[in-house]
């Protein structure tokens, strides 16, 4: 099984804490996070993800809008610069504890913060990022070594 995700919420998963729009959005979330720490692969995709899912039986959901468009294309791009890989849809990532650890010192550094411009949770998120993403609820494993 795969976790299917747009790239902006490459970056969202980073700073998710159990807060969202909806209780129905937090619990699906939640299961997301439980199966990124359990080291579900991502795989990428072009529009509304498994994030999102739970918010695409409402009147008009922004999942859909041009606005969050742009904010996976920046997400993509620097991502993909900081990875040194493409982010498209159908491409593969493993979030070891290495990336993880990787992306989130990128996006505390504010290297990866372009896509967040105009979001709503944007001080959430960089106070989350300041205290050191204690209470981020997408924590990888230790990859335990032979
Ligand atoms: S500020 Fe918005 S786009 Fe950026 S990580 Fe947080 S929720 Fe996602």
């Amino acid at each position: 099984m795969t976790v299917r995700l747009r790239p902006h919420h490459l970056l969202c998963l980073l700073t998710y804490v159990g807060k969202g729009y909806t209780p129905g959005f937090v619990a699906n979330y939640d299961r997301i996070a439980r199966r990124l720490s359990e080291g579900e692969s991502v795989l990428i995709v072009d529009g509304p993800d498994d994030v999102c899912a739970a918010l695409l039986c409402e009147p008009d959901p922004h999942c859909h809008r041009d606005s969050v468009r742009l904010r996976d294309a920046q997400a993509a791009a620097d991502i993909g610069d900081l990875l040194d890989m493409t982010i498209s849809a159908g491409s593969g990532i493993e979030l070891h504890p290495m990336l993880l650890a990787r992306m989130r010192k990128a996006f505390a550094d504010g290297v990866t913060r372009k896509a967040c411009r105009g979001c709503e949770w944007a001080d959430l998120c960089s106070g989350i990022a300041a205290d050191a993403y204690r209470e981020a609820r997408v924590q990888a494993e230790a990859v335990e070594c032979c």
